[in-house]
């Protein structure tokens, strides 16, 4: 499990199939099968990637477990291209029957930024510690307020599907499953680990990238070389 942000995660479920996996269905049409991934298989995958060849990535899957605020998860969300290009790919915990106590993403007062200069970036320089001590105590009052008032409505008889509309929603902590062929997830990291990408989007990138290392390495290794400024 890779730990993101002050109490998120993202957790490797699952995954189907390796490096060898892309070699051999790229390779069903000439009758040939590696069966220990070799030199020429690599160049083989830079090929596939440089020439944007995707189908056979989509022969490899990954399941994800993610434990992030919900502004994070609806950016994610968005990427609705998954396994079997459908949003079956994708189940969270709703809050509509479970009641676990709720958990939101409090920045630290280092991590508040100002605005940007540019309208069309999200956020520009940190803030000074000072300033980000005040809002990381405002948003905590406002997440304990906000949690009274939903136990409150419970014990009173409100039902939690609706108890819930008490809960702020953007840095609530939501948990889901999100299943994707590789190349989804090659284009999710294409997008979210670039930049432009929210901050707070980009770290979870991170800890997906981490398994894509450890389970697809040679895979990875020519997407990231694709990726260098001077490739192609
Ligand atoms: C920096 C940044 C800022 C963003 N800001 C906003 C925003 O303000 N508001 C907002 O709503 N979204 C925003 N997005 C989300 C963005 O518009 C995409 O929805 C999201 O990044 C998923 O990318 P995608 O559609 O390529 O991925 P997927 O949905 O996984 O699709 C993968 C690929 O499949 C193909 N594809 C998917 N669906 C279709 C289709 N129906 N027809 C034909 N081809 C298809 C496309 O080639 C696509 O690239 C932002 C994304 C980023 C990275």
């Amino acid at each position: 499990m890779k730990k993101v942000l002050d109490k998120g995660y993202v957790r490797l479920v699952d995954k189907m199939g390796s490096d060898l996996s892309i070699v051999n269905a790229a390779r069903v049409s000439f009758d040939k099968e590696s069966y220990a991934l070799n030199e020429k298989d690599e160049s083989l995958i830079a090929y596939l990637i440089r020439e944007g060849h995707t189908s056979p990535f989509r022969h490899a899957n990954m399941q994800f477990e993610i434990y992030s605020p919900l502004m994070m998860a609806r950016q994610h969300w968005k990427h609705v291209v998954g396994s079997d290009h459908t949003m079956d790919s994708w189940n969270e915990s709703s809050r509509r029957y479970v009641t676990e106590v709720p958990e939101f993403y409090i920045p630290s007062p280092a991590e508040w930024r100002g605005a940007p200069e540019d309208s069309k970036q999200g956020s520009g320089e940190n803030l000074p510690e000072s300033k980000g001590k005040n809002w990381t105590e405002a948003i905590q009052l406002h997440a304990e307020l906000s949690e009274n008032l939903y136990n409150q409505a419970m014990t009173d008889g409100v039902c939690a599907e609706q108890a819930r509309l008490f809960l702020p929603a953007y840095g609530l902590y939501i948990r889901y499953y999100w299943s994707a062929s590789l190349q989804s997830v090659l284009h999710f990291l294409d997008q979210r680990l670039d930049l432009h990408a929210q901050k707070e989007i980009q770290v979870y990138a991170e800890a997906v990238e981490v398994y894509v290392v450890q389970e697809f390495p040679a895979v990875y290794e020519a997407w990231r070389k694709a990726h260098e400024p001077n490739a192609k």
